[in-house]
């Protein structure tokens, strides 16, 4: 039986990319479901915090490539994770939801700032807090930083949302046919196997205080719900 979602406090990493619909900007349809998925979620009682990427708009490391400096692509990348928490928003409170947007780069006119404390209070109210601009320092990802909000707020695991995957693989499934997906693994395993779950600096934090992670897909319809409740979905990592 699913274990019982109320009280359960949880923060969700949705990616950037899935946003975009797969291209750059936002994808209103997909940003609606999602919400629609959430929303479901926090009506049962689940508590919910929100790391938002910010692929669909910049990622950093990209960006220095072709010759921009890497701490000033990096804050555009952070400005993109606030435009998608903006729609994130939009959305969730047209499926009727109380939600509050607090970002790690102060800008009062669109948001709050990242007061943790302020942050928990709102969860205990029932609102979805969306924490945007990532840590709002460059050289780290939004992955990073769901592991760090997760742990701040006393989440009881990190659900990472990803786009194109739905779990942690043997190998890469898109090129190595016969990779398959596990239940669960160890971060020690992880690390032993060498599989890439999450950057180096996410998986050091979580590992270190042993914060359970699922890593599931956010394209299938539910699915988001699902991983919100507690239902097992994906690959359960744990230390
Ligand atoms: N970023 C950053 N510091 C942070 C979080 C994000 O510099 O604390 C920048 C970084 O350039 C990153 C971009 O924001 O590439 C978008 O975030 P990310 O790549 O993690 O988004 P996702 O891949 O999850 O969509």
């Amino acid at each position: 039986p699913a274990p019982d979602p109320r009280g359960r406090r949880v923060l969700l990493k949705l990616s950037g990319e899935a946003f975009g619909g797969g291209s750059v900007g936002v994808d209103p349809e997909v940003i609606s479901r999602v919400a629609q998925e959430i929303a479901d979620a926090a009506s049962l009682g689940v508590q919910i915090g929100i790391v938002v990427g910010g692929g669909n708009f910049f990622r950093g490391a990209e960006l220095s490539q072709r010759g921009m400096e890497r701490a000033r692509a990096d804050y555009m990348g952070m400005l993109g994770t606030v435009m998608n928490c903006l729609a994130l928003q939009d959305f969730l409170e047209q499926a009727g939801r109380d939600t509050r947007v607090q970002t790690a780069i102060t800008m009062g006119q669109v948001a709050e700032p990242y007061i943790p404390r302020r942050a928990i209070r709102h969860l205990e109210k029932g609102r979805v807090v969306i924490f945007g601009a990532g840590a709002g320092l460059p050289y780290f990802s939004t992955d990073t930083v769901a592991a760090q909000r997760a742990l701040e707020i006393k989440a009881e695991v990190v659900l990472m949302g990803k786009n194109g995957v739905d779990g942690v693989y043997t190998a890469d499934p898109h090129k190595d046919p016969t990779a398959t997906r596990l239940d669960d693994l160890t971060y020690h395993d992880a690390l032993q196997k060498g599989l890439k779950v999450v950057d180096a600096t996410a998986f050091s934090l979580l590992m270190d205080n042993r914060l359970p992670m699922v890593v599931f897909g956010m394209e299938g319809a539910g699915d988001v719900t699902r991983a919100l409740v507690g239902e097992r979905i994906g690959t359960l990592v744990t230390g």
